[in-house]
């Protein structure tokens, strides 16, 4: 069966997108730690992380990279944290999260709650920032 991943880059649940690429897609998290954190993900769906054949993972986080320099020019943040966790959703994604203490990356941290008003503007001004490099 289909991930929820796949079903959004399909376009049969929605997301807040921010970029696509013939391989990649990086949309908002839903439950966010910050502003702006972002999940960046292969099209090509397979759960764990390391099991992605190495160009395509060389691939996802050169897109996750610049996915992150986008988010970086929105949110104000001293750094944009990176990390993997796919305890949750079984197919490999890398969080983008603007930081500015190691606690900011601590998931057990209540999660924000964002209007579909804020979601939309957020996602539309990285994805503009994402378009211009
Ligand atoms: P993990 O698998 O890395 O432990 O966590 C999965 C992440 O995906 C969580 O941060 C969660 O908020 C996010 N997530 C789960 N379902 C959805 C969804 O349907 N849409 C979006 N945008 N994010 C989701």
């Amino acid at each position: 069966m289909a991930s929820i991943f796949t079903k959004i880059i399909n376009g049969d649940i929605p997301s807040y997108k921010i970029a696509e690429s013939d391989d990649y897609y990086a949309f908002l998290d839903i439950n966010p730690l910050a502003k702006g954190h972002t999940l960046v993900i292969p099209k090509k769906e397979t759960d764990y992380i390391f099991d992605i054949e190495d160009e395509e993972y060389k691939g996802l986080f050169a897109f996750a990279k610049k996915v992150g320099i986008a988010v970086e020019k929105v949110i104000p943040c001293k750094r944009i944290g990176i990390t993997v966790i796919g305890l949750e959703v079984p197919h490999a994604h890398v969080h983008i999260i603007p930081i500015n203490s190691i606690y900011d990356m601590d998931f057990k941290q209540p999660k924000l709650k964002f209007s579909n008003e804020e979601f939309t503007e957020t996602a539309f001004s990285i994805k503009s920032e994402f378009q211009k490099l």
